[in-house]
């Protein structure tokens, strides 16, 4: 596809505006203004319309096709909660904090106050902080909250490490490393979660935090959190709940009455924002009482008399992580997308999404190999192991989806399954989607048997095929392609 600036025309243009009847209040600096003409293509409106619409006809969505990417919950998120966001766009962000402002957003901070109340209603948490801008961002605030805890008891030298599983987000060991912690790694055991007795064998008194995601990054939901949950607490480490699976779980277990002290959830996932689409995310942190002190500042505070307030500092506060209250808009879909399915429709997302990829795994694994065969929670981990053996590896499937119109999987993530293809169908996708998605998986492991040479040069539909992946990491030239 030509480029914008190769479809130019000299002294063409898209806009004439006319000679401005506005005397210049005080002309510009000379040393200021450019000496040759900024290098823009020159276009007709219409050509730039086309030229952009064009180029959106290519971008892959959820609004086209199906998006099976694992641990991103990929889901269908209603248009109807983009018109809820719109609602406040005429609002300023920073009224709510100059002086005096809040009387001009009542409504604004009851939503964030309302929608923290919700959220801890559904994590079974005591207060929620909506700052945090994305799940590992929550990470780390929750991490600095655990910090913040022990250093508050006099612990902060003695507490040196945190633990995590190796099936973990690896943003989990990383947010505890700029938290200033060292990591420990508990090996998966063949059941498909931490392994309880190395994990009781890593337990000692330096332990700050034990960060768990649950169910893990294999789908699996661990049977001994509890168990896991009150060794930990009997050495006064925290535990961290990565929410980025909430999907599964919602109105079935809350994550507060398993034994877990901090938890982020992931809004830009769960609650009607799309994951990946490098747009504003939202990962706010909830915690129990023994962590509310410590919370970012400011707070939205609901009066006696039903109106709310900011309280700008607190003693013992981490402080403040972002601006604003974190990313409104964000806030706003999550907001009505709860209230708009309510508590049961919450619990019914929760099984559709289970039940789908239970579905998918069950009528895959005679192709694919299942290196944890079990009863899985939202999403299900292959591995392609066995189309290997031909030389067929889990990018070469993916490569294959991609030229059958479907978004590949998640590969080669979680790093414990060689050859991983993680498959997350969320619930809003009918049975007829994943069937035709099964035939076309189907179809992939029939061809890796019988025409294993085929995959090398796929996909062969797309504007730029096969790359180089090293060369094209730092030769970053997209010019030359298609
Ligand atoms: C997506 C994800 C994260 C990180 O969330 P971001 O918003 O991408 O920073 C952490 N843990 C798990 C298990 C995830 O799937």
């Amino acid at each position: 596809m030509e480029l914008i600036y190769e479809k130019s025309v000299p002294g063409r243009k898209g806009v004439k505006l006319p000679a401005s009847d506005v005397p210049t209040a005080k002309p510009l600096d000379p040393a200021l203004r450019r000496n040759k003409a900024a290098e823009l293509p020159e276009i007709s409106e219409l050509d730039a319309v086309r030229h952009f619409t064009n180029l959106s006809r290519r971008n892959f969505s959820v609004d086209t096709n199906f998006y099976p990417l694992g641990s991103c919950t990929m889901k269908y998120n209603a248009k109807v909660l983009e018109n809820a966001a719109a609602l406040f766009a005429p609002f300023h962000p920073a009224t709510a904090i100059l002086p005096g402002g809040e009387a001009f957003c009542q409504g604004s901070l009851g939503m964030l106050h309302d929608l923290g109340s919700l959220l801890a209603e559904i994590t079974g948490m005591d207060e929620v902080t909506t700052q945090p801008l994305a799940g590992a961002h929550g990470e780390m605030t929750g991490i600095l909250l655990v910090a913040a805890y022990h250093a508050a008891k006099g612990n902060k030298a003695k507490k040196r490490y945190v633990v995590v599983p190796d099936s973990s987000h690896g943003t989990n060991p990383a947010s505890a490393a700029i938290a200033g912690y060292e990591i420990i790694t508990i090996p998966t055991a063949p059941y498909g979660d931490m392994d309880l007795e190395l994990f009781k064998a890593a337990m000692n008194d330096e332990v700050a935090a034990v960060m768990m995601t649950c169910p893990n990054t294999l789908g699996l939901f661990n049977p001994h959190i509890k168990e896991i949950a009150d060794i930990a607490h009997s050495f006064d480490a925290l535990m961290y709940y990565d929410g980025a699976n909430l999907n599964a779980i919602m109105g079935k277990v809350k994550p507060g009455d398993v034994g877990f002290d901090v938890i982020h959830v992931n809004l830009h996932k769960t609650f009607g924002t799309p994951h990946g689409g490098g747009g504003p995310g939202s990962g706010p942190v909830g915690v129990k009482k023994s962590l509310i002190p410590f919370l970012p500042t400011p707070r939205i505070v609901k009066e006696g008399n039903g109106r709310f307030s900011i309280e700008t500092a607190r003693e013992l506060s981490i402080g403040r992580t972002a601006n604003f209250f974190g990313n409104f808009g964000v806030m706003a879909k999550a907001y009505a997308y709860i209230i708009m399915l309510g508590k049961a429709g919450l619990i019914q997302v929760s099984e559709q999404a289970v039940l789908n990829a239970n579905y998918i795994k069950e009528r895959l694994k005679k192709y694919y190999d299942l290196p944890y065969d079990m009863t899985c929670m939202h999403e299900c981990v292959f591995s392609a192991s066995k189309q290997a053996e031909n030389g067929v590896h889990a990018i070469d499937i993916a490569k294959f989806l991609i030229d059958k119109g479907y978004h590949p999987p998640t590969v080669y993530f979680p790093l414990i399954v060689k050859e991983a293809i993680m498959i997350e169908p969320t619930e809003t996708e009918s049975k007829a989607t994943m069937d035709a998605f099964i035939e076309v998986m189907i179809e992939a492991a029939q061809q890796a048997e019988t025409d294993p040479g085929s995959f090398a040069a796929m996909p062969l539909t797309m504007p730029v095929t096969r790359l180089d992946e090293t060369k094209a990491a730092r030769e970053q030239n997209v010019c030359c392609a298609g």
